[in-house]
């Protein structure tokens, strides 16, 4: 027979909650085999998505004072029945929880089963397929770790005070429905619409930012600038491996602003290759120069090429002015050539208190020095040199599509709170909120998502 899988879902955070998932078929009454409420009612017996407050025990005694969420398939993000108990005890007791588990019945869930029973049983759709496939298409932990879990502390921080909030006035509701002459549910409501309103905006603004955060899925912005002839548009075949950009011999030729997305290694390059900046009276040049101008301001990251088998001229002076304090590697471009530029003059030329400005030497025509490049960027990149400002960012799909359920679920709570509907009929959609939620932080999918989407669905193929 099949058993229902178990594992830690959370690691345990600094409050010492940790959660322990168990879910397929059986896991509810595997559950009931630990679980003791105080009233000793089953969760076999209790409706799909509610909250029970009891104990884990180990015969008779007592391991850890939880709260079991109850998730009856197909309402749960495996679309089986799912148990989360949300444990308090440290590591050691959210360890012991597991092993009653395993005892009672379950088996230890193989990394990235939960995603695993998820994708069999339809449940993740069009857009968390996008977003699965734009891992996989990532192949890289930075993305990976970014789409999951690594989100900038100011992205979890609202997320978890909402997701802290929304569990708690559940379990406040289901409480007070279970103890009625104790706890009363006077005013209770209007109470909950002006949380639920808080929520809601705190969400709004969030799913406003995502419109212009998509950063890894759209990419850095990097910014091609060097004088005519510097050798732009031959970098930029290079790093997308074609010949796409014109590359002539005549100075100038690049007047649109090409912009193309480079995978590196799965950081995406959003890269533009501007115009040679000089000082010119040809008009049509000029546009190009003012806005690769504009570009430099709004760019992550700065490619400067510059042509070292010639001196370095008037132009690049005025370039190395733009650069300002921008995240920049500079290129000595065509070391195929004789080389009449130096690292250090560059240096001492742009600011010698900038240490972080990159040089590298390359030749685009002959392909030299590019690998180097492309691990200069992904190192920058992981030690977290280029910033994206500090916005919040909701990093992809997945993660804006769950803060719009999320948002969906709240608003119905408001509706139902507007008709007045008794308490019992929110709770569901408070709980929705809840998973939809944990989906951001990576709390409702499970650690392991990584491990899953590689192990189970691309490795093997
Ligand atoms: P851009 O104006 O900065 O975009 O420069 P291009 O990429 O159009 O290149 C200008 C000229 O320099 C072309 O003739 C290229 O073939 C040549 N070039 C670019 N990179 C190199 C290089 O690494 N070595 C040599 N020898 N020539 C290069
Ligand atoms: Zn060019």
């Amino acid at each position: 027979m099949e058993k229902p899988i178990v594992a830690i879902s959370t690691a345990v955070n600094y409050a010492g909650i940790g959660i322990v998932r168990l879910s397929g078929p059986g896991a509810i009454q595997v559950a009931d085999k630990v679980f003791v409420s105080p009233k000793n009612k089953k969760l076999e017996d209790q409706k799909t998505h509610t909250i029970h407050y009891g104990f884990i025990k180990d015969q008779d005694e007592v391991v850890d004072e939880v709260l079991a969420m109850l998730m009856k398939a197909p309402h749960s993000y495996t679309k089986e029945d799912t148990v989360e108990f949300n444990c308090h005890g440290g590591i050691h007791i959210v360890r012991k929880v597991l092993s009653l588990l395993i005892e009672a019945g379950a088996r230890p869930a193989e990394p990235g089963e939960f995603t695993k029973k998820a994708f069999l049983n339809g449940r993740l759709d069009l857009s968390q397929a996008e977003a699965v496939s734009d891992l996989i298409y990532s192949q890289n932990d930075y993305a990976l770790k970014s789409s999951v879990g690594q989100l900038r502390g100011n992205l979890r921080e609202k997320i978890e005070t909402i997701r802290k909030a929304v569990i708690y006035n559940t379990a406040f509701i289901e409480s007070a429905l279970d103890d009625p002459e104790h706890i009363s549910l006077d005013g209770y409501p209007e109470k909950l619409e002006m949380d639920v309103d808080i929520w809601l905006a705190t969400l709004k603004s969030l799913l406003d930012n995502a419109e212009s955060g998509k950063i890894l899925k759209e990419g850095i912005k990097t910014v091609i600038i060097g004088r005519p002839n510097a050798g732009k548009s031959s970098l930029l075949n290079v790093l997308l491996g074609e010949e796409r950009a014109i590359v002539t011999d005549i100075a100038g030729t690049t007047r649109d602003i090409l912009e193309e997305t480079i995978n590196l290694k799965g950081i995406m390059l959003q890269v533009i290759d501007t115009a040679g900046i000089r000082n010119t009276k040809d008009a049509i040049e000029k546009i190009g120069v003012e806005k690769a101008k504009q570009y430099v301001d709004k760019a992550d990251l700065i490619l400067y090429v510059i042509d070292a088998s010639d001196k370095l001229s008037e132009e690049d002076l005025d370039i190395m002015k733009l650069i300002g304090d921008k995240k920049t590697i500079v290129l000595l471009n065509k070391t195929d050539l004789a080389l009449n530029v130096t690292e250090e003059e560059v240096l001492s030329t742009i600011n010698s208190n900038k240490s972080d400005i990159k040089v590298i030497q390359i030749s685009a025509k002959e392909n030299e020095g590019i690998t180097k490049l492309e691990e200069t960027i992904t190192a920058m990149f992981y030690d977290g040199k280029i910033s994206f400002n500090n916005e919040i960012y909701i990093t992809n799909a997945r993660q804006q599509s769950a803060l719009l359920e999320a948002s969906q679920s709240l608003s119905s709570v408001k509706t139902s709170l507007e008709a007045n509907m008794p308490e019992d009929f929110y709770t569901i959609d408070l709980m929705d909120a809840y998973e939809s939620l944990g989906k951001i932080t990576g709390e409702s999918i499970g650690e392991d998502l990584v491990n899953e989407i590689f192990s189970k669905f691309c490795m093997g193929k």
